[in-house]
């Protein structure tokens, strides 16, 4: 198996990246936000708990996106996993770390795609208007940046105590970008 986290603000091109990559590694692609949305849209009461945390730019409970992700883990046959948007707080890391050693297998490799925040709120803002999210405020853009540098960018250091983490530049081209993330991704995984 090959397990990839794709780590980094919002905005980095997470999502972009990881639906690509997991196209071209076959790989099963994983994003607790798109899960949260389609629970959203379908109107299930796990996404009307969601849906105000997610508006105001906090995080979602830890088993509740835990959960999810165990769900769809253990419903799949897979190569392996990209992880995009999970874990995002170390209660999720651990937990993530244990679910991938109930397999034999564990998280072979941590890209961060580092974006810094005037960028990311400039693609924010334009991503905004082109889909009509009239919810992405800038104030709230700049809320979702806070929460990712208090309680997720910390996790980063699990994963460098591991000799697991890898950093690349997220600016440039969505194939620039590709290839830079292609390169760290190992060749060998068990
Ligand atoms: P994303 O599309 O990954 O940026 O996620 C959108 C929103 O969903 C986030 O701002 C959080 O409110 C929520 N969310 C997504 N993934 C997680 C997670 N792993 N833990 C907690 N909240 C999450």
């Amino acid at each position: 198996m090959l397990n990839l986290i794709l780590f980094g603000p919002p905005g980095a091109g997470k999502g972009t990246q990881a639906k690509a990559l997991s196209e071209e590694l076959n790989l099963e692609h994983l994003s607790t936000g798109d899960m949260l949305r389609r629970e959203i849209a379908d109107d299930t009461p796990l996404g009307r708990q969601a849906k105000a945390i997610m508006e105001s730019g906090g995080l979602v409970g830890d088993d509740i996106v835990v959960g999810m992700i165990k769900n769809r883990v253990l419903g799949v046959t897979a190569n392996g996993f990209i992880f995009d948007g999970f874990p995002r707080t170390l209660a999720q890391a651990q937990a993530l770390d244990e679910l991938m050693a109930s397999f034999e297998t564990s998280i072979h490799r941590v890209i961060l795609m580092e974006v810094d925040e005037e960028e990311l709120v400039s693609r924010l803002l334009k991503r905004a208007e082109d889909e009509g999210r009239t919810d992405d405020t800038e104030e709230v853009i700049r809320k979702r940046y806070q929460t990712y540098l208090e309680e997720t960018l910390p996790i980063a250091e699990h994963y460098a105590q591991q000799n697991k983490l890898a950093r690349v530049n997220g600016v440039g081209s969505i194939d620039e970008v590709r290839a830079r993330l292609l390169a760290e991704v190992p060749q060998q995984a068990e």
